[in-house]
């Protein structure tokens, strides 16, 4: 995989309480909740256990299960111990490679998407209410994306005893470009028009258009992507 980060603060917050990382043959990015700066431990957190748990090992959907569990408990530990990080948390996004498979473990409202032979697929389903709205008919995609509630997580990692993740396995294919993104991107850039920048030019050249964009739209959020380019051959 050939990978493009960009992370930002954004033109409103003053900390951004995203994290995110690139390891070898997995890929992590976490939006942080939390006041005083909680959400920034909570991220941090997530992916410091989720590195120490996947290095080194061989990768499958039961190890990737159990790093998020980790996870999980060292958030909310954390969070309990101490009174400055109590109701901490943060969402998370990881695609792990196992062979020709790509998994995907899902928590909070961060996304994947997936954009083969030109057509973009979000990978994930969004744990909030909006996208509960979206579901039912209530409110369309677009209506979700300015919503004055969009920023209501159902669920996410650190905030209670015990979580489950949403499990996604698809088939590698060469060629396949993925995006992990917080909402911070989400929030001002359309799906279309994703599509379109991923469609076009390099990996790196779609990551700073795609930043660029957010910020454009206001950058009211931390902004977070990361995208995969699919070698092939089944290679990390
Ligand atoms: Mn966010």
């Amino acid at each position: 995989m050939k990978t493009a980060l960009r992370t930002d603060m954004g033109r409103v917050r003053k900390i951004n309480e995203d994290a995110a990382c690139i390891g070898d043959g997995f890929y992590i990015i976490c939006d942080g909740m939390g006041g005083h700066q909680a959400g920034d431990v909570a991220s941090g957190l997530a992916v410091d256990v989720m590195h120490a748990e996947l290095s080194g090992k061989p990768p499958s959907v039961g190890l990737l299960i159990a790093s998020v569990a980790r996870a999980n408990e060292r958030v909310w530990e954390q969070a309990t111990k101490s009174k400055n990080l109590h109701g901490m948390g943060t969402t998370l996004t990881a695609l792990c490679l196992d062979g020709e498979q790509c998994v995907i473990a899902q928590v909070g409202d961060s996304r994947a998407y997936l954009f083969r032979d030109g057509v973009l697929r979000q990978c994930t389903h969004d744990h909030s209410l909006v996208w509960e709205l979206v579901r039912s008919g209530t409110i369309t995609k677009e209506e979700a994306r300015v919503h004055p509630r969009r920023n209501l997580v159902t669920r996410s990692l650190g905030t209670g005893a015990h979580m489950e993740p949403d499990i996604f396995e698809f088939s590698r294919r060469a060629g396949d470009r993925w995006l992990l993104c917080s909402d911070g991107l989400t929030a001002h850039v359309k799906d279309a028009d994703i599509e379109r920048v991923l469609g076009t030019g390099s990996i790196d050249e779609a990551a700073d258009a795609l930043l660029s964009m957010a910020l454009a739209g206001g950058g009211t959020d931390n902004i977070t992507l990361l995208i995969l380019s699919d070698e092939g051959g089944g290679a990390a």
